[in-house]
């Protein structure tokens, strides 16, 4: 094995056992989280080693590198998850190759992936982005949004919502903010908890939280996270 995948190989599986540790201290099953690999910091050739170290969720942020991508590893089963902004002009060509879309933002985004899954014969399965610190460089929708977003998404046919995501507003090591990310995770499974309490649309679901990265995973997960988005941690020590 070169040093490459050895490296990888090695922090892969040191990132599964501490989620699977942290999960376990927290009264949760392990198998309830899905770890996504965000692949953005490495080329398709680094994309293809940690692929075959077992991390077979892979997630990019733009839209143009999955496309590239994409293609080069379609012999691995890999799940693609498209995690940043897709624009509208880019629907079509992004849809037939993410398993799941973290970032649907906006109705008009909404309506676009609506046409365009129905044209291609498919549902597209999304999550909702939430603005979890309502900051202004970020997209998605405001918390106060979330219960208007569901009911309008999920009456356009081909979109099928799975749950929603969200990024802590700072990202940083200071516990200042650790204890701010972990109230924002526990905002969104709040909004989560209380969708679910009054009755959700009909066909749609927010069984999956995708919220927690390399810098605040562990608050992430005990708050309830099912899918953690992790790129620098799993990259470390690796020249991209
Ligand atoms: C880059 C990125 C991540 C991963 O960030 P790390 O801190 O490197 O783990 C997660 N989510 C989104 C939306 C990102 O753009």
């Amino acid at each position: 094995m070169n040093k490459l995948n050895e490296t990888l190989l090695r922090n892969w599986h040191a990132v599964r056992e501490q989620v699977d540790e942290i999960a376990v201290q927290a009264g949760r099953d392990p198998t309830t989280i899905r770890i996504v690999g965000v692949t953005k910091y490495g080329n398709a050739a680094v994309t293809r080693a940690l692929a075959e170290c077992g991390c077979l969720d892979l997630g990019e942020s733009r839209p143009q590198s999955l496309w590239e991508k994409a293609p080069l590893l379609n012999d691995l089963p890999v799940r693609w998850h498209l995690i940043g902004h897709l624009q509208r002009n880019k629907v079509a060509r992004t849809l037939p190759l993410v398993w799941m879309l973290h970032s649907l933002d906006s109705l008009r985004l909404a309506e676009s992936l609506s046409t365009h899954a129905l044209s291609q014969g498919g549902s597209a399965r999304v999550l909702l982005e939430v603005n979890l610190g309502n900051e202004s460089a970020k997209g998605g929708f405001a918390l106060d949004q979330v219960e208007e977003a569901l009911v309008r998404v999920s009456a356009l046919p081909g979109i099928t919502i799975c749950g929603l995501m969200g990024m802590a507003s700072l990202q940083s090591s200071h516990e200042c903010d650790l204890d701010r990310a972990r109230r924002e995770f526990a905002s969104l499974r709040t909004c989560r908890d209380q969708l679910c309490d009054q009755g959700l649309p009909e066909g749609c679901s927010l069984d999956e939280l995708s919220m927690g990265m390399s810098g605040d995973f562990p608050a992430a997960i005990i708050e309830g996270s099912t899918i953690l988005r992790i790129g620098s941690r799993l990259f470390e020590g690796v020249e991209v």
